[in-house]
């Protein structure tokens, strides 16, 4: 499901790790290890070559943390900072110019969430991070980019989130007017 085009780069990471799991479908693409290395490989992003369950455990609790903080909810702030704090690496300039990440017994894992952590700071800095939203359904929480002038899009896609809601609202209403 793409029904908006993807967020623009430095974001784009962010959105792609928020939507490998699909409320709607019940899909997750990483709970396994093979999902966890094909969407890192995907990204362009480090990763243990066998990554462990505890790796899989961190990886979803983080972008759940993603997925709260871009539906403006406060939870996921302390999860987000503590990978901040955990992952223990420091930007290093290289020429080209290039960035890259370096620390003291740091994993590949850890360098994958610091590149993630870094589009958000980044995006955070230059007020694009608020364009990247959840859809306001419960049950979808799809990740989508608002390019509307005003960053009033509540909805993935208009024609179905949108749709259920207003089918609901009217169900409610006729509910509560007929009931
Ligand atoms: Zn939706």
């Amino acid at each position: 499901m793409t029904p908006r085009p993807a967020a623009p780069p430095p974001l784009a990471v962010v959105q792609s790790l928020v939507n490998t799991s699909e409320l709607l479908e019940d899909r997750d693409d990483l709970t396994t290890p093979a999902g966890l290395v094909a969407w890192a490989a995907a990204e362009g992003l480090p990763c243990p070559a066998r990554p462990t369950q505890a790796d899989l455990t961190r990886v979803r609790r983080f972008r759940e943390a993603l997925r709260q903080l871009l539906g403006g909810a406060a939870g996921g702030v302390s999860t987000l900072n503590g990978e901040l704090a955990r992952t223990g690496t420091r930007p290093l300039l290289q020429a080209g110019p290039l960035v890259e990440f370096t620390g003291d017994d740091t994993t590949a894992l850890d360098a994958a969430i610091t590149r993630v952590l870094t589009a958000v700071l980044t995006a955070g800095l230059d007020g694009s991070l608020r364009r990247l939203k959840t859809c306001a359904a419960e049950d979808c929480r799809w990740a989508f980019y608002d390019r509307s002038p005003n960053v009033v899009s509540r909805w993935c896609e208009t024609s179905v989130c949108g749709a259920r809601h207003k089918m609901r609202a009217y169900r409610a209403r006729r509910a509560a007017t007929t009931g």
